[in-house]
Order: structure tokens, then C-alpha cells, then sequence
């Protein structure tokens, strides 16, 4: 069995966007900009836009940060996107997910400029996504691909089976591995027997929030899997969804949590970012 260094993965590119952005900053006096947009106190979203604040800070991007109280409007937040999609100096905006009740998530995302999206999550990247056109693509799936590719993993032919299918992790990691020519099975929670569908595959990719979901009894010998689920236990300890101890034994290659698929989301909205200031300025 070996694991796959998610941590180590991210490190190297973090290295190479710190040296893009110094070429940049001295050839053509460019520093790409990323705005993000928090609302409300959910402890987890502010850990992670603090780690995402800190990442740009090491790699020499301008950032800011908009916190908005959770009794916020959705016109007061649709505004402010329009001033960042107007600012010249941000490059990537990104609003930190899941919004407060009130607010609809889906015409929040869709006021952000597509050509600013690098959590892409507007429908116009989804779509040229789908259709395999040039995108931005959702930081997490392509973190795992990223993965892929490091490890030398051929994703031709192969059966994938996608637990999980939110808009931001399952979709789009499926719509990748498609492109990517894989034979992907997609599941969720109304699907019938989940352990027919992972048993069956080369490759389990799992996003589901559910601690020890996939058990060793799932996966077949030589499996590949990749754990993106991240789960605080009560006794304030990490997990993913899958139980890692049993599973990883019987398992080729595996992620682990934390160090695995986590860094690799953070990696991504760095490189995302930078393609964007790059493409635009
Ligand atoms: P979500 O709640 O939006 O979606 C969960 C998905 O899992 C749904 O499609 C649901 O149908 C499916 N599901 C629920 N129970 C299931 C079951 N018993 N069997 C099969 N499918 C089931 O969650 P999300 O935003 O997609 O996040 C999923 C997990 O990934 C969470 O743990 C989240 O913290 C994690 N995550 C990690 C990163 C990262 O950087 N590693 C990034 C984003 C999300």
C-alpha cells in the first residue's frame, strides 16, 4: 500500500505559485488578487477561509476578506461580488460555503464573473466542464486528478465509483474522470446497495461526511481510494469518510486525513487563481 502525500503534493505547488508570482510581479508588475466573502460565525468555514488567507499571504497574492454577519441580505452580499467583479485587483473571488438559509446559494454563485470563478461553481464553468471545454474547475476534484497525475495513475478505462454527489465534490469529480475516460459510477444516499457499486470499482473517490462510511468489506484488493470526506470526531480528532486503519491494507494507493485530499483543495484555488491573473491581465 502507498500513500498518497497530499501535504507533500500541495507543498511542491505552492512552490511553483510562489515563483510564478515573483516572475509575474517583476516582468509585468502583476500580483493576483483573491476576494473572499464569509457569512455568518460557522466555526469550520472560518478555520478554512483562515487557512486559504494564510496560503495567499506565503504565496505572495493580494487578498481581502469580506465577513458578513449572518443577518446579512443576499442584496447586500450580491453587491459586494459586484465590487469585487469590478475591482482590477482581484483576480478570484470566492464565497465561502454553505450560505445562511435565507440566502439562495444558487443566484449568489451565479452573480460571480465566470472569468473570476476559481471555485467553479458558476453554471457557465460547470457547463464548459461538462463539455469538456476549457474552465475553471472545482478545487477539490481537480486536487484529486492533480493527485492522479503525480502518482502516475492511469484513469483509461478504469471503473470509478463517486460516492457522493453534492454540486461542489461528486459532480464535478465525476465529470472529470469522465473526461478523463474513466467508466464512473455515480452514488449517493438514495442508492440501493453501496457496497455492490465500490466492490466492483478499481478507483473509490468518496465526499460524503460520514465517518467510517466505507469499510474494508467495500473495497476489492488493489483498490485505489481517495478519501475527501473531513469529519471532527467529539474527541476533536480528523477523520475522513473512510475507515483508513482496515481499508488501507487491502488498498494499492490511499489518501489519508488529514495530509491527503484537504491541502490539495487549497493548492488548487492558489493555482486557480493564478491562471485567472495570469489569462486576464
Ligand atoms: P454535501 O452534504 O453537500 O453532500 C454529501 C453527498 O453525500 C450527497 O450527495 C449525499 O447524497 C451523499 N450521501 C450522504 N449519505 C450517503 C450515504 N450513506 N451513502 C452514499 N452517499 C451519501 O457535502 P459536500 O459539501 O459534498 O462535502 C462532502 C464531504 O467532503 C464533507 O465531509 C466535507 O467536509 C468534505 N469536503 C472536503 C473538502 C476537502 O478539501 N478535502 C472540500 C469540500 C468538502
Amino acid at each position: 500500500m502507498q500513500l498518497i502525500d497530499g501535504k507533500s503534493l500541495a507543498h511542491t505547488i505552492h512552490q511553483t505559485v510562489i515563483a510564478d508570482v515573483a516572475t509575474l510581479k517583476q516582468n509585468k508588475n502583476i500580483v493576483p488578487g483573491l476576494a473572499v466573502i464569509i457569512v455568518g460565525d460557522d466555526p469550520a468555514s472560518h478555520a478554512y477561509v483562515s487557512m486559504k488567507e494564510k496560503a495567499c499571504e506565503k504565496v505572495g497574492f493580494y487578498s481581502i476578506v469580506h465577513k458578513m454577519p449572518i443577518t446579512i441580505s443576499q442584496e447586500e452580499i450580491i453587491q459586494t461580488i459586484e465590487m469585487m467583479n469590478q475591482n482590477p485587483r482581484i483576480d478570484g473571488i470566492l464565497v465561502q460555503l454553505p450560505l445562511p438559509k435565507q440566502i439562495e446559494t444558487e443566484k449568489i454563485l451565479e452573480v460571480i464573473d465566470p472569468h473570476k470563478d476559481v471555485d467553479g461553481f458558476h453554471a457557465y464553468n460547470v457547463g464548459c466542464l461538462v463539455t469538456g471545454l476549457e474552465s475553471f474547475v472545482a478545487c477539490t476534484p481537480l486536487g484529486v486528478m492533480k493527485m492522479f497525475e503525480a502518482y502516475d495513475i492511469n484513469l483509461q478505462g478504469k471503473d470509478v465509483c463517486v460516492v457522493g454527489a453534492s454540486n461542489i465534490v461528486g459532480k464535478p469529480m465525476a465529470s472529470l474522470l469522465l473526461n478523463a475516460n474513466a467508466t464512473v459510477t455515480i452514488t449517493h444516499i438514495h442508492t440501493k446497495d453501496l457496497k455492490s457499486h465500490t466492490l466492483r470499482a478499481d478507483i473509490v473517490v468518496v465526499g460524503v461526511g460520514k465517518p467510517n462510511l466505507i469499510t474494508a468489506d467495500m473495497i476489492k484488493d488493489d483498490a485505489i481510494v481517495i478519501d475527501i470526506g473531513i469529519n471532527k470526531l467529539p474527541n476533536g480528532k480528523l477523520v475522513g469518510d473512510v475507515d483508513f486503519e482496515n481499508v488501507a491494507p487491502k488498498c494499492s494507493y490511499i489518501t489519508p486525513v488529514p495530509g491527503g485530499v484537504g491541502p490539495m483543495t487549497i493548492a488548487m484555488l492558489l493555482a486557480n487563481t493564478l491562471k485567472s491573473a495570469k489569462k486576464r491581465k
